[in-house]
């Protein structure tokens, strides 16, 4: 390594330091080294894919700026992604070391500047089946989008589209839903399909934003009429958050003319949406009637299981090994966005290399901890409480009641017993909680807890399962 490589990316830190949170920096920018200075060209060695993949979609534009900042306006970045992720971050890789199968992954991966090279739409107006760049991220693939309850309809009207662009009644196509939960990935999932099912087609993935940049553009060049004849050339057109078009009276109208001759030309339109086209402000009601001409299908957050699915393909793919229970612990916690899960994954396996430590459950407490905010770290009764009586299907006020019903005393004594076993509470203060009963009840409970898990193992097993969902859950 010499030394210039080493000033310049420091430099480049020094920047970056100040546009992100300590946090983002420790993750993301520690774990870095570069490793290369050649022609305006700096390799800096990432940890793993994914932390490459992160770096790409987060932070792109520091890095560009930073690099641009110290190295010109020629200044590239490109990536080295070190072999899994139990190389140490600090150690410069060693070629000769390096396992042969891994080679390929080795190799530097071309960077954020790339991106700079892709076509200026303006540069073609008007010429058919020139090559245009779908612009679509070629890992997002249906394979790799884990279908379950949460997303099985948007997911199979996608493949019918994908299957035949403009050919059936969902046009146009509206995924819709939270931050996180799929939207960009099952959209390009279905611009790969179709990009491999016909070469012909020309797909185009855009997003809002960048539509929206674009046509400002156009407006200042005086080349409206080409940015439109441009997008009429498109067979499969996906226009990404059409949330971001709210308020842009001028963009949302050049977006009705290019949506009607598509339309009316029988090419395919996908749009992604943050709300239900319904719901969509300050959007012009003639292009919100037009969104529900097709289907609009919901994307919801998925289950545990689904979770454990997703983030499981995930890291085999990427050839990490995860204890199990590390697993399902970061999905146990981590409910309502895709995107957080994956960061969380990420963010302990870069930890991990760094301070070179396994990944177990302590650190993965940690690195959660980051994540979300809401966590209050001590087992509360009352949490208990929730947990149990949600478990036998009674509501939790119950507990506190006078009543000989079998499944509630049993879940009011169940809950003692956990509340005893995993609090630090006294049996008074325990009993307290129960509507005012007194520790002798408490200990009453406990005991009948007891024997009846010595007696049944059907009993001893829901016990285990309460309690160890109790303990994975931080959001108490
Ligand atoms: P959105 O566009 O809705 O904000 P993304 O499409 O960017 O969400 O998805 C966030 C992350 O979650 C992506 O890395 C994506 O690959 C992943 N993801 C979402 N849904 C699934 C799924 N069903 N299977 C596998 N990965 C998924
Ligand atoms: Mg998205």
């Amino acid at each position: 390594m010499t030394k210039d490589c080493q000033m310049v990316w420091d430099s480049c830190l020094r920047i970056i330091k100040k546009n992100v949170t300590p946090q983002s920096y420790k993750t993301w920018f520690e774990p870095i080294r570069p490793v290369r200075l050649e022609n305006e060209e700096l390799t800096i060695q990432v940890p793993n894919k994914f932390f490459y993949e992160w770096l790409e979609e987060h932070y792109v534009q520091l890095l560009k700026t930073s690099i641009r900042q110290e190295l010109g306006d020629r200044g590239r970045l490109l990536y080295h992604i070190m072999d899994g992720a139990t190389t140490p971050a600090t150690q410069t890789p060693d070629p000769a070391s390096a396992h042969p199968s891994a080679d390929k992954d080795n190799e530097p991966v071309p960077g954020v500047f790339d991106a700079e090279m892709i076509k200026n739409p303006f540069v073609i107006p008007g010429i058919r089946r020139v090559k245009i760049d779908p612009q679509i991220n070629p890992n997002y693939l249906f394979e790799n989008f884990i279908e379950g309850d949460c997303n099985r309809l948007a997911r199979n009207a996608g493949m019918a589209v994908a299957k035949k662009p403009g050919g059936t009644a969902f046009n146009p196509l509206v995924i819709f839903g939270d931050v996180g939960l799929g939207k960009t990935h099952l959209a390009q999932a279905i611009g790969n399909e179709v990009v491999s099912r016909f070469q012909s087609k020309i797909v185009l993935y855009v997003s809002a934003e960048k539509f929206t940049n674009q046509i400002i553009q156009a407006i200042k060049n005086n080349a409206v009429n080409d940015f439109v004849n441009f997008y009429q050339m498109i067979d499969v057109l996906i226009l990404d958050d059409i949330q971001f078009l709210s308020g842009k009276q001028k963009t949302q109208e050049i977006f009705f003319h290019i949506f009607n001759q598509l339309h009316q030309n029988g090419k395919q339109i996908i749009l992604t949406s943050d709300r239900p086209p319904k719901d969509l402000e300050g959007i012009q009601d003639r292009l919100i009637s037009r969104f529900k001409w097709g289907l609009s299908a919901d994307l919801q957050a998925p289950d545990l299981e689904t979770r454990m699915a997703i983030l499981g393909a995930k890291m085999e793919k990427e050839g990490v090994d995860i204890p199990n229970d590390v697993l399902e612990f970061i999905c146990y916690n981590i409910k309502n966005n895709i995107r957080e899960l994956e960061g969380v994954m990420i963010s302990l396996l870069a930890q991990s290399t760094l301070i070179r430590r396994d990944v177990d459950i302590e650190l993965a407490k940690e690195v959660i901890r980051n994540f979300v905010t809401t966590i209050n770290k001590e087992i509360t009764v009352e949490f208990i409480q929730e947990l149990v009586a949600e478990h036998f299907n009674v509501p939790v006020e119950r507990l506190h009641q006078e009543t000989r019903k079998r499944n509630i005393v049993i879940a009011r004594q169940l809950s003692m017993f956990l509340a005893k076993k995993l609090t630090n509470k006294s049996l008074k203060a325990i009993g307290e909680t129960f509507g005012g009963r007194d520790h002798s009840t408490v200990i009453y409970s406990c005991k009948a807890v007891q024997d009846m898990m010595d007696t049944d193992m059907i009993f001893q097993d829901t016990v285990s399962e309460l309690e160890k969902k109790i303990k994975l859950s931080l959001n108490h």
